[in-house]
């Protein structure tokens, strides 16, 4: 964009909410295409993919990549070209007016043309007893991060899908046992992941079973957890409806929560941007008939989990991160188009 042509110098072209792979490729595309992107890097910088071990699915990589390493390229090569990185978590938006304004937690403000929202997804939390109490203390959504902290324990792995599998295979290495908690007897994890943990001797699988509710404390940790079964599955919805249940209670020196995702787009609830049950963006199709990465609000633009309950893997993450950009661009090469002679009147 021409800085002559715009009254308020301080309104930025493009501000990508979110800086895991969705908002690196965003990034490295839109800094190509010198918009001059400012990438806000969120709570957890570099997202999810620094929370794991190996990436053995990421195409190009055929020894598999480090997570760390495969974020920390990507962001060396959108600054390479330009993008600008601020620690910063955006709080309120207001997509009503243009240029659009963000509020930040740290108290700043800023404006911008175009928005790219890919401010990713966070663990979901089972809504045991104790749970937020021991929260970082024997509890956690992540094994890589706390894995290590549990040489020689039994720790309990709680979901049926590839996180579980993923998290349940990193702490084989250092617990004496893990036991995958599954609500129902059929993984929804890929057969490859599958397989693997049924194969590994260190991991065990309780099916049918559900926590109720976790022991410890801040001071010991977690020391135990209460296990609910039912032979026809989903045991806590079972109780509720009042059948029998078996119940037990374990020791344990850890757990750790795989269930699946919350999208975190809360900042975006009051605007027009659409938003399923679950907190997922909206994004619309053009008029004749494909799919954008645009949400309702023209100029925002969604990538990455928090518009795909579905696929939810790196690689599409990054190609609707670089869709994003590209969107972004030809939005703002369309307002540059409509403004620029009401400017010139102007002047
Ligand atoms: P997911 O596939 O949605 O699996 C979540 C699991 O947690 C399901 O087994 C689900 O049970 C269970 N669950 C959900 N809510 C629960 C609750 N309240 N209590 C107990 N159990 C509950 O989520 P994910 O494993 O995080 O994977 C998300 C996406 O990322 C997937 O597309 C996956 O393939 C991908 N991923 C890939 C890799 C890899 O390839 N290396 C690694 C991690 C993730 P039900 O089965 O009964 O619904």
């Amino acid at each position: 964009m021409n800085e002559a042509t715009d009254a308020t110098a301080d309104v930025r072209n493009v501000v990508i909410v979110g800086s895991g792979i969705a908002g690196l490729s965003a990034a490295v595309y839109a800094a190509r295409a010198d918009l001059e992107p400012l990438v806000l890097e969120g709570p957890e910088p570099g997202g999810q993919l620094t929370l794991t071990t190996d990436v053995e699915n990421y195409l190009g990589f055929p020894e598999g990549v480090g997570g760390m390493e495969l974020i920390g390229n990507g962001k060396d090569q959108a600054e390479r070209f330009g993008a600008e990185f601020e620690h910063g978590t955006v709080e309120d938006a207001a997509l009503g007016d243009r240029p659009f304004e963000l509020d930040l937690s740290n108290g700043d403000r800023l404006r911008t043309r175009a928005l790219i929202v890919a401010s990713g997804a966070s663990a979901r939390w089972v809504g045991a007893e104790n749970e937020a109490e021991l929260m970082g203390y024997g509890l956690s959504t992540c094994a890589t991060c706390d894995g290590a902290f549990h040489r020689g324990d039994d720790v309990l792995v709680i979901g049926g899908g590839d996180s579980a599998m993923e998290e349940a295979l990193f702490l084989a290495k250092f617990a004496d046992s893990v036991t995958v908690v599954h609500r129902r007897e059929e993984l929804r994890a890929s057969e490859i992941m599958a397989d693997r943990a049924r194969d590994n001797e260190t991991i065990e699988f309780r099916w049918n079973t559900e926590l109720e509710a976790l022991r410890g404390s801040q001071e010991e940790g977690v020391t135990g957890a209460t296990l609910v079964s039912h032979p026809e599955g989903y045991p806590l919805e079972q109780a509720a409806n009042g059948a029998d249940v078996t119940r037990e209670t374990v020791d344990v020196g850890g757990v750790f929560y795989a269930i699946g995702h919350t999208p975190n787009t809360d900042f975006l609830a009051g605007t027009a941007v659409n938003r399923d049950e679950s907190g997922y963006l909206h994004t619309r199709t053009d008029d004749a008939g494909r799919a954008t990465t645009e949400t309702a609000v023209e100029g925002v633009f969604a990538a990455g989990d928090v518009a795909d309950p579905n696929y939810q893997q790196a690689i599409t993450a990054a190609g609707t991160g670089s869709m994003a950009a590209l969107d972004a661009e030809a939005y703002l090469d369309t307002l540059e188009r409509t403004t620029a002679p009401a400017l010139e009147v102007s002047q």
